[in-house]
């Protein structure tokens, strides 16, 4: 199984899983164009796209002209039935194809999208209808693998450090730096909103990690640093407060890798557990 963060920043957010030809994408915040001129270079089509969940329903995650493109395409759509919701109330497109096996509401547990299996953990975020974290689970006779996308939390909810444990990839947020953030010439109402229900600071972010190594038996290949604010935030810095935590961890050999606003980041591979 192997993971590339497509893009991500408020610009826009789309990863792919993807296990041989068959993958699945998390949201979809960029123009199909852009999405398919991407997986390309990794040998996937949007017709290898065997569903695309979505995490909240903020324009930089999931593009409305976007999502009715993969309707026409008989791509469906999995998110939790609030979510399902309030995309139909924004999109006639989304509303005529309710009930039918395009739009899959995740009702359950756990959720089965071509090869995978998919978790959802609510996170806090102002988005209408939720937010959630994914937990991409790929079983097979070789072995099993575990891929974890968390982005846009105001703060770490209880259990999602037990939801991420086991990740062979872990995606998740690094949002802003507070010094930068404070310094910054936003309003004081949008720092506010940032900082309790928007984002995670690099700071948190290296706790979460911390927190889901000490909650696993085994370190993953690589962290991926996600939704790095443009003005609050440069990679580098990211960067260098994930290594500083890993390290606190003894966990330095854990690869820490960018993402960027308009181009995928190098794609890893899930090495498997095998299964006992
Ligand atoms: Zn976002
Ligand atoms: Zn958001």
């Amino acid at each position: 199984m192997h993971v590339c963060v497509l893009g991500s920043s408020s610009a826009g957010n789309c990863t792919v899983i993807w296990e041989e030809h068959r993958a699945l994408l998390v949201d979809c915040g960029f123009s199909q164009r852009y999405i398919s001129r991407h997986l390309r270079p990794l040998g996937l089509t949007l017709r290898e796209v065997e569903g695309v969940v979505i995490t909240h329903a903020h324009a930089d995650h999931v593009l409305p002209q976007t999502l009715v493109g993969f309707l026409a395409l008989r791509i469906p759509v999995h998110a939790p039935p609030s979510i399902l919701q309030v995309l139909a109330e924004q999109c006639r497109d989304v509303r005529k194809v309710q009930g039918t096996p395009l739009l899959r509401s995740m009702r359950t547990v756990s959720t089965e999208i071509g090869p995978f299996l998919v978790n959802a953990f609510p996170v806090p975020h102002d988005a209408p209808g939720g937010c959630f974290a994914y937990a991409v689970h790929l079983d097979s006779l070789t072995g099993s693998a575990k891929a974890t996308i968390a982005t846009d939390l105001g703060y770490v909810p209880d259990g999602l450090a037990a939801h991420c444990a086991n990740s062979h990839v872990l995606v998740v947020e690094s949002n802003h730096d507070p010094v930068m953030l404070a310094a910054s010439s936003r309003p004081d109402w949008l720092k506010d909103r940032i900082r309790t229900i928007g984002h995670l600071s690099n700071e948190q972010s290296g706790k979460l990690v911390r927190d889901i190594l000490a909650a696993s038996s085994f370190y993953p290949e690589a962290v991926m640093l996600a939704h790095v604010s443009k003005d609050c935030n440069t990679n580098a810095r990211a960067v260098e407060s994930m290594a500083l935590a890993l390290r606190d961890h003894g966990a330095e050999g854990v690869r820490v890798l960018e993402t960027h606003r308009h181009e995928p980041n190098e794609a890893v591979s899930c090495f498997r557990t095998m299964n006992s």
